[in-house]
C-alpha cells in the first residue's frame, strides 16, 4: 500500500469505527462484536504506525470511549478515566512484560493479574464516607452523572465501613480541616450472565429489542432516565481502584483491593499477586479455561504492576497507563481480505465456490480459507472480491464468511461469477431449475473421483486410516484406484514402490515405502468388517448421510436387501422420505454400481449387519442431542453413535426441536444458542449417566 492508498483507506476506516463506536458508547446496541471492530482498529493501528503523518487528533485510536450524553449531567473526573492497552496474544503479553520487567530494572514488586470484567466502566466518589456521586467514564476526562441509578446497586455501599490508611492527608482535599475527606474508587458495573438471558427474555415478551451482550445491557441499565428501570435490572458491581492511592496511605494495588474489601466494596475473589512473569502467564492461561464456568462474562485479564511507586514511575500514555495491560482472549472473530473466490468440485459434482483470503489467526489457528456454500449463499451475503471480509470459526472450527464491511470498498471489488465449465475437467456445468447447486455433468471428471474415494477411505465411512488426499492421488494418477473397489486389490509392494511426486538430493525419486504401505495395508484390510451402514454411506449415494445410512441399514439388515427394495418401501423408513428414497434407488438402478457393489462383496467387504444379539432398548427414541466442546471420555463419533444407538437423533445444530445439548471443554456458541432459546444443557457427567442408565432427563 503506498501512502496515499494508505491515506484513503485510514479515512474509510476511520468512519467506519466512529460509526461503531456511537453505537457501542452512545446507543449501547452494536452492530458488529467487540472482536471485528477491535480488528478494524488494529488494522489502522497499523497503518499510523506504518504513515506516523497520518495520524489525526480526532482518530479513534487516540480517543478513550465516547462523549456523554446530554441527557446526563455531566461529570468532570477527579483523575482522567483511561482505557488499557491491549494484548491480543501470548506474544503481545510477553513484549509487554519484559519492556515493563526492563523499565522497572530489577526492583520488581511484582504483578497483580485481575480477571478483566466485560461490564461498564463506573466513577464513585465518597466523601466523609457517604457516596455523593457516581458517574460514567464517557470520553475519560468527562463523565455522565448517573448518581440517581446507581444508588439502585445493592452491592455500591452508600456508606463506608472503613476509611483508608491515611484520609486526612487525600490530596484531593485543600484543607484536611475545613472540608470533609474524600475518596475516589472505580470499578466495573456488570450484569450476571443469567440475569441477562432473564432481561432479554422479558425484552422479548414485551417486544422490545434485545441486547447484544451483558456488557452493553450493563452500560444501558445504568444509563436509564428512570433509576426504578435501573433498579429493576439486577445489576452487580466489582471495584479495583482507588484514586491517589499513596496520598490515602495504600502503597500497592494489592494493597489497595484488601482496602476495598474491608469498606464495604465487592472486590473480584480471583486475584492473585504474581511474584513472576511466569505465574502472570499462568494465570492468564487458567482465566481462559475458567471463562465460561463463571457467573459474568469477562474478555481477558488486567495485569497490573503491583508497587503504586513505581507505577507513578511508569506514568500513563495519551490513553491508557503504561503500568498495565489487558490480555485479551484469542479473538472468535477478525477482519481479513478477499483475495479470490474459487471453486472446487466435490464426490457429487457439485461445484462450490470457496473463500480464498489473507492468512489471520483465529480462535487459535491460523486460517486463509471458507467454503462460501453457493453463488445464492455469496448473493445473499453481498460479498465482493477484494471485500475487507469479517471471518470466524463456527462451532469453534469450521472457518466462515460473516460478511463484508461495506464502507471499506473503495470501488476496486468484483462480483463473483459462477463459471459455466468445471474447473477440474472443462466440462460444461449445470444448474438444475430451482436448486442452489451448480453441477459438473462429467461422470468421470477427475476431481469427483478423487473426492469419491477420499469420501470412502474418511473416517466416518470406512475409516481408512493414512489414506490421504497426496496418497489417493498418486494412487488415481498411477491408475491404480479407479473407483472405491480398487483400494482392495492393492498390494504393499505396489503401496511401497508409489513414487510421491519429489525428488531426493541425489535425483531419485522419493517413494512411499515400506512402512507407510504396511500401516495402509492394515488399514484397508481393517475396513472390511465396518458396519454396513458405514459402508453404505461411503458409497456416496445423494442425500444419503451417516444417519441416513444407518437408518436404512436397520431397517433392511443387508446390502442385497435394500438394493431390491422398491422406493415406496425405502421412504417408509424413519428419517428417509421420497427425495432420498428415489435418490437410493437410481442408484442401485444403475448397472456400473451393480457390479461396483458385486466387486466389493467380491473383495470380502461385510455387506449385512452383524445380527445384534443384545440390540438395545430404543429408549432415546424421539431426542435429539447436540454436542458441542471437547469431551473428556470419548470422542464426539463415539459419543454421538452411542447415543444413537440408543435411538436419540444426534446433529449439529441447536433449534428449538433439540431436546439436549451436551456440553464439554471449551464450548462454542451452541451452548450460548441453548441457553438463547431454553434448551436443557448438560454435562458430560449426564451424558454418562444416560448411557449407562438409557434414561434422559426429563426436559
Ligand atoms: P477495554 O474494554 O479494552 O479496556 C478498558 C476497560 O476495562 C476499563 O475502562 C475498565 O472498565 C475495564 N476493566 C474491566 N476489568 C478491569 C480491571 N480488573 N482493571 C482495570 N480495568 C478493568 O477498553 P475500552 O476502551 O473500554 O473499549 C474497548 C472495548 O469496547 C473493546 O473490547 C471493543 O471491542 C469494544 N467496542 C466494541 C464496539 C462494537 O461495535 N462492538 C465498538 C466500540 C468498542
Amino acid at each position: 500500500m503506498d501512502i496515499e492508498q494508505a491515506r484513503a483507506h485510514a479515512e474509510r476506516l476511520r468512519h467506519e469505527i466512529a460509526h461503531h463506536a456511537w453505537r457501542y458508547y452512545t446507543l449501547d446496541s452494536p452492530e458488529i462484536s467487540d472482536a471485528a471492530y477491535d480488528a478494524l482498529v488494529e488494522e489502522l493501528q497499523a497503518i499510523e504506525a506504518e504513515y506516523p503523518e497520518l495520524i489525526t487528533p480526532d482518530s479513534p485510536t487516540q480517543r478513550v470511549g465516547a462523549a456523554p450524553s446530554a441527557q446526563f449531567a455531566s461529570v468532570v473526573h477527579a483523575q482522567k478515566m483511561y482505557s488499557l492497552e491491549n494484548a491480543m496474544d501470548m506474544d503481545e503479553l510477553n513484549a509487554w512484560l519484559e519492556r515493563t520487567e526492563r523499565e522497572i530494572g530489577g526492583r520488581g514488586s511484582g504483578y497483580v493479574c485481575e480477571l478483566k470484567i466485560d461490564g461498564s466502566s463506573i466513577a464513585l466518589t465518597y466523601e466523609d464516607g457517604v457516596l455523593v456521586r457516581a458517574a460514567t467514564r464517557g470520553d475519560g476526562v468527562t463523565g455522565e452523572d448517573v448518581t440517581a441509578n446507581v444508588r439502585t446497586i445493592k452491592s455500591v455501599p452508600l456508606r463506608l465501613l472503613e476509611k483508608p490508611p491515611s484520609p486526612g492527608q487525600g490530596a484531593l482535599l485543600e484543607d484536611a480541616n475545613a472540608k470533609p475527606w474524600r475518596v475516589d474508587v472505580r470499578g466495573e458495573v456488570f450484569m450476571p450472565k443469567a440475569s441477562f438471558e432473564r432481561l432479554n427474555e422479558e425484552q422479548e415478551k414485551a417486544g422490545l429489542p434485545r441486547f447484544a451482550n451483558p456488557r452493553n445491557a450493563a452500560a444501558g441499565s445504568v444509563r436509564q432516565k428512570d433509576p426504578a428501570v435501573t433498579a429493576s435490572r439486577d445489576l452487580d458491581t466489582f471495584m479495583y481502584q482507588v484514586v491517589e492511592p499513596r496520598a490515602l496511605g495504600l502503597g500497592s494495588q494489592h494493597e489497595a483491593l484488601q482496602w476495598l474489601g474491608r469498606a464495604g466494596f465487592k472486590v473480584n475473589p480471583d486475584i492473585e499477586v504474581c511474584a513472576t512473569t511466569q505465574e502472570v502467564r499462568a494465570f492468564c492461561e487458567r482465566a481462559l479455561t475458567r471463562r465460561d464456568s463463571l457467573a459474568y462474562e469477562i474478555d481477558g485479564v488486567v495485569v497490573k504492576v503491583d508497587s503504586f511507586a513505581l507505577q507513578d514511575e511508569l506514568g500513563f500514555t495519551s490513553k491508557a497507563p503504561r503500568w498495565a495491560i489487558a490480555y485479551k482472549f484469542p479473538p472468535e472473530e477478525r477482519t481479513t481480505r478477499l483475495l479470490d473466490i474459487q471453486v472446487s468440485v466435490g464426490r457429487t459434482g457439485a461445484m462450490t465456490p470457496y473463500a480464498i483470503f489473507e492468512p489471520v489467526r483465529v480462535a487459535g489457528s491460523t486460517i486463509s480459507r471458507a467454503t462460501l456454500h453457493n453463488a445464492d449463499e455469496i448473493a445473499r451475503k453481498g460479498i465482493l472480491i477484494g471485500d475487507t471480509i469479517i471471518v470466524r470459526k463456527a462451532g469453534d472450527v469450521i472457518p466462515e464468511v460473516v460478511g463484508p464491511v461495506v464502507r471499506l470498498r473503495d470501488g476496486s471489488e468484483r462480483p463473483f461469477v459462477m463459471p459455466s465449465t468445471c474447473p477440474a475437467c472443462g466440462a460444461p456445468a449445470w444448474r438444475p431449475e430451482g436448486e442452489a447447486v451448480t453441477r459438473c455433468t462429467n461422470a468421470a471428471c477427475p476431481a469427483q473421483r478423487l473426492e469419491r474415494l477420499l469420501h470412502w477411505a474418511s473416517r466416518e465411512a470406512m475409516d481408512i486410516d493414512g489414506m490421504g488426499e497426496e496418497i489417493v492421488s498418486r494412487l488415481i494418477e498411477r491408475g491404480l484406484l479407479r473407483d472405491v473397489s480398487d483400494y482392495y486389490t492393492l498390494t504393499k509392494s505396489g503401496l511401497a514402490s508409489l513414487e510421491m511426486g519429489r525428488t531426493r538430493k541425489d535425483g531419485s525419486p522419493v517413494l512411499l515405502g515400506e512402512t507407510m504401505a504396511a500401516k495402509l495395508m492394515a488399514s484397508i484390510e481393517a475396513s472390511r468388517d465396518r458396519p454396513l451402514s458405514r459402508l453404505l454411506f461411503g458409497l456416496g449415494i445423494r442425500h444419503v448421510g451417516a444417519t441416513v445410512a444407518q437408518a436404512l441399514a436397520r431397517a433392511y439388515g443387508s446390502l442385497d436387501a435394500i438394493m431390491a427394495a422398491p422406493t415406496e418401501s425405502l421412504s417408509r423408513v424413519e428419517g428417509v422420505g421420497l427425495v432420498i428414497a428415489a435418490s437410493v434407488r437410481a442408484f442401485f438402478d444403475n448397472p456400473e454400481n451393480i457390479a461396483l457393489v458385486q466387486r466389493l462383496k467380491d473383495a470380502g467387504l461385510r455387506t449385512e449387519e452383524e445380527q445384534d444379539v443384545e440390540a438395545p432398548p430404543q429408549s432415546l427414541a424421539g431426542l435429539t442431542f447436540v454436542l458441542t466442546g471437547a469431551l473428556e471420555h470419548y470422542t464426539r463419533e463415539e459419543a454421538s453413535e452411542a447415543l444413537r444407538r440408543l435411538g436419540a437423533k444426534v446433529t449439529n445444530s441447536v433449534s428449538r426441536t433439540t431436546s439436549f445439548v451436551i456440553v464439554g471443554a471449551d464450548p462454542g456458541s451452541k451452548r450460548e444458542r441453548a441457553l438463547e432459546l431454553g434448551v436443557p444443557v448438560l454435562t458430560e457427567e449426564d451424558l454418562i449417566r444416560i448411557l449407562q442408565t438409557g434414561e434422559a432427563p426429563a426436559a
